[in-house]
């Protein structure tokens, strides 16, 4: 928090110290997404900051068109990084939402993919079914689509993660020269990211890591935290780390860029555990140096989620390892358009906005004419694929990791 809060201080004297951090400068404007393509000032970082604080300042009445003004930010955290008086947006919007929620000026009950993540066997058994062959087609279908749009969740079946296909491939035997680390899977990465998560596990085994994955690992919980509501993200939190409570690791890696915040501020703040985001910690161990990767002629265009860049701002890393592979020609896309709309569950909340930003993202990416798609977070990896099946574009969306371990020589 700013100096200027005071500690105990109430929700409201909260979100406005934070927000009198702002000058107004406006230089933030140019980098947000929801302003770029509104052109209006109440869809800008500004103009939210201004919002919440007259809002808690009781100065405004929070009518449904402010309500979404604020709701309508992706969290993506692109103005908090390019901020020169270093307003904390993202403490800013989330105590907000949590306020307008603890008020009764919000709804308090938990969104459909909320109530899901918290149970990540579930949602896998339901997305396994969901993908089996036909049902997927049936789900989809226009009648089906038609039924379920009064319930929400048309959306929901339109943008239905592929989960990627598993080559059986043995990992070497776990050994500890170097030390354990953890590593954690996530809730709905723990099924659509699983090539992942093999991937990695094979890169750290050669690099001479044990890796530990507790079995009951969950959700972090920054779907909860976004939302506002903060007593389900600390009840996720809670059952993460005594998930981790006998695992005698320091470290936990984290493969999905949308996780990395909440795990390292909320959940792990404070404990032994050091949160690193996987590409930063790959990059920086020296011994990678020791492996070799087999050459891949191809083009790739790189994309960078939002939480690589603003948040675990460790966005140079994915380019380091991937200069690893020889013959492999990368384009990194430009940062604006940034954010593809994924964000979290923001997808199936606001298709309109999510929509556009993901064609902005697609049209940018298949300027490039790749033959695959790399981005490093799950949400982003589900929603960019389904775009690009839907422009019957002939390019594979892929994590780093896997494409590394794919390439990484025996
Ligand atoms: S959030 Fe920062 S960059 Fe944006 S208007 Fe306020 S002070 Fe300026
Ligand atoms: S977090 Fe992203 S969408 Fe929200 S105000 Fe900041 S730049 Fe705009």
């Amino acid at each position: 928090m700013p100096a200027n809060v005071k500690a105990g201080s109430t929700a409201e004297a909260r979100i406005a110290a934070l927000a009198d951090v702002c000058v107004k400068c406006g230089l933030c404007l140019p980098h947000c997404p929801t302003y770029r393509l509104a052109a209006s000032e109440a869809e800008s970082p500004r103009g939210r900051i201004a919002f919440a604080q007259a809002l808690a300042q009781g100065k405004l009445e929070p009518s449904a068109s402010v309500l979404a003004h604020l709701d309508n930010c992706l969290a993506c955290m692109a103005c908090e990084r390019v901020c020169p008086s270093q307003v904390q947006y993202g403490k800013l919007i989330t105590t907000t939402r949590a306020w307008l929620r603890d008020t009764g000026k919000i709804p308090a009950g938990a969104r459909m993919p909320g109530r899901l993540v918290a149970h990540p066997r579930l949602l896998g058994a339901l997305l396994r079914a969901a993908n089996l062959p036909g049902l997927r087609q049936l789900l989809q279908s226009r009648a089906i689509g038609a039924l379920l749009r009064p319930f929400g969740l048309a959306r929901m079946l339109a943008e239905l993660p592929r989960l990627p296909r598993i080559e059986s491939a043995a990992i070497p035997a776990t050994v500890s020269a170097r030390g354990k680390v953890g590593l954690f899977p996530g809730c709905i990465a723990a099924s659509a990211d699983r090539d992942v998560h093999l991937a990695a596990r094979r890169l750290l085994v050669a690099l001479g890591y044990e890796v530990v994955v507790p079995a009951a690992q969950g959700c972090c919980g920054a779907l909860a935290l976004h939302s506002g509501d903060a007593a389900q993200a600390d009840h996720l939190a809670q059952a993460l780390r005594a998930a981790f409570a006998d695992s005698r690791i320091d470290t936990l890696l984290v493969s999905a860029s949308g996780c990395f915040g909440t795990l390292r501020h909320h959940v792990f703040s404070g404990s032994k555990i050091r949160v690193r985001e996987i590409h930063e910690f790959l990059a920086a161990d020296d011994a990678i140096d020791t492996l070799t990767f087999r050459p891949l002629a191809e083009r790739m265009a790189v994309h960078t989620p939002c939480t690589q860049r603003n948040v675990a701002r460790a966005d140079g890393a994915i380019a380091r390892l991937l200069a690893r592979i020889p013959l492999l020609r990368i384009d990194a896309l430009p940062a604006p358009p940034g954010c593809c709309g994924a964000a979290g569950d923001y997808f199936l909340r606001h298709p309109d906005i999510a929509d556009s930003l993901r064609t902005q993202t697609l049209d940018v990416a298949c300027a490039c004419d790749p033959q695959q798609l790399i981005t490093s977070n799950v949400g982003c990896r589900i929603f960019l694929d389904n775009g690009l099946r839907q422009r019957a574009a002939q390019v594979a969306v892929t994590h780093p990791i896997v494409l590394l371990a794919q390439q990484l020589e025996n």
